[in-house]
């Protein structure tokens, strides 16, 4: 009797593990339409994963790749916009975690275009996630490697066709974690839009005595002081959820000033970070001592 119900519950738990594979969350491949932000900048992601197309009429850039099943969503949302995938001339990423870079094989094959990562991203992403310091044994992480064509480094400007990004080295999510910057014009206005890398501590991550990444909380502070100094109307990030996505998405219908231009909520998104983070870092330097 005891055995059937403990076969019933491993059961039942199976069920529930079966129906997100291992390393997903459910909105990541969930379909979102996809819509402009301002100027040439917009939004191709899912509802959970997100994807930001830069258009211009030398080609694209499209940031993130998202999971290898994301791909065909980000595709059509690129072609329903008007625009041509294989027109996607350079492929960027906030940070090295499957859930945006595991396509980026897929996209490289597909487009032909030329992959640009922060360098200390580099083997992660061409080691398919093996490299990484957390989630480098875990095969749900795991992923096609895919070969970098140009390394990038703090401050480097990437340039296509009259558009400019900046990528800016906010480590200690991953070691190359990049937070992207850009000027967008709207009603003849000139805004900075920021699309944040990540500033979270993922559950599990060791921020003291971590051999695999000893300055991790050092790069975390790094962060910090950079996301703070960084000025912000446009305030994006790698998933929708950072900047409230779907809420915002539904105000852009209303007309008006753009919900996306959002400066107070990047401050305190940063500030609020900012205490996780340094709520974490006391609480495993006092289970240290
Ligand atoms: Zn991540």
């Amino acid at each position: 009797m005891r055995r059937k119900l403990l076969l019933s519950t491993v059961s039942a738990l199976a069920a529930i593990v079966s129906a997100v594979p291992a390393g997903q969350q459910g909105d990541w491949t969930e379909p979102f339409p996809p819509f402009r932000i301002a100027d040439n900048l917009y939004y191709v992601g899912s509802k959970g994963l997100a994807n930001y197309l830069v258009t211009t009429q030398q080609g694209h850039i499209l940031i993130n790749s998202d999971l290898e099943a994301n791909v065909p969503m980000i595709r059509e949302s690129v072609e329903k916009l008007g625009y041509k995938f294989s027109d996607v001339k350079i492929l960027l990423i906030s940070h090295a975690h499957w859930d945006h870079d595991a396509g980026s094989a897929m996209i490289k094959q597909i487009t032909g275009a030329s992959y640009m990562v922060m360098e200390a991203d580099v083997p992660v992403v061409e080691s398919g996630g093996k490299s990484d310091f957390q989630y480098g044994s875990s095969t749900g992480s795991l992923y096609p490697p895919a070969k970098v064509d140009r390394v990038l480094h703090d401050g480097d400007e990437v340039k296509l066709g009259g558009a400019v990004l900046v990528a800016h080295l906010t480590p200690g999510h991953t070691k190359g974690c990049t937070t992207w910057t850009m000027k967008v014009k709207d009603g003849g206005k000139t805004y900075d839009a920021v699309i944040i890398g990540s500033p979270n501590v993922n559950p599990g991550y060791k921020l003291v005595d971590n051999k695999l990444y000893p300055g991790i909380a050092e790069d975390y502070e790094r962060t910090f002081r950079v996301l703070k100094a960084l000025p912000c109307d446009y305030f994006l990030g790698a998933h929708g959820s950072y900047f409230d996505m779907e809420t915002k998405y539904a105000r852009l219908k209303q007309g008006g000033a753009s919900p996306f231009i959002d400066p107070d909520g990047y401050k305190s998104y940063v500030s609020e970070r900012e205490q996780a983070f340094r709520k974490e870092l006391a609480k495993q330097k006092g289970a240290d001592r």
